[in-house]
């Protein structure tokens, strides 16, 4: 282990911490106890492989309550993850995806109504006033 203070390479073990008994090293040089360093998601406690497996589930359909149940999170932090998961890989996608200029755009699945129930337009359009969308 690499002391955090002054990249000293001998440390030693220094006992626990917290409930989930995060191991805790002492610097034979300075003196300095700390743990040790876990990679974060931005602000996220959660820790990566979590996190990786709540994405997962994400992206296979499971539904946040579902997830919530599988993983012991809370459906905020969950929540939490999915923003912080769009918002890199819109980062992403801004930062690689740069000057394309397409012919031709194919967009799938865009749905939208082109045609109503007959109850369920206004009477204005039914006697023939207003613009009239069915079968456009
Ligand atoms: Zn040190």
């Amino acid at each position: 282990m690499t002391c955090t203070r002054c990249n000293h390479d001998a440390c030693k073990r220094f006992g626990y911490f917290g409930k989930k008994h995060i191991q805790r090293w002492r610097c034979t040089s300075c003196k300095t106890t700390f743990s040790e360093p876990v990679p974060r998601l931005d602000s996220h406690y959660t820790d990566l492989d979590t996190a990786a497996r709540v994405l997962e589930l994400m992206m296979e359909g499971t539904s946040v309550r579902a997830i919530s149940h599988l993983t012991g999170l809370d459906i905020s932090t969950i929540l939490d993850l999915m923003v912080t998961a769009g918002n890199k890989c819109q980062r992403l996608l801004d930062a690689l995806i740069r000057n394309v200029r397409p012919n031709l755009v194919q967009a799938d699945e865009l749905h939208s109504f082109a045609a109503t129930r007959n109850g369920c337009v206004p009477t204005l359009r039914r006697n023939g006033g207003g613009v009239d969308l069915a079968g456009a």
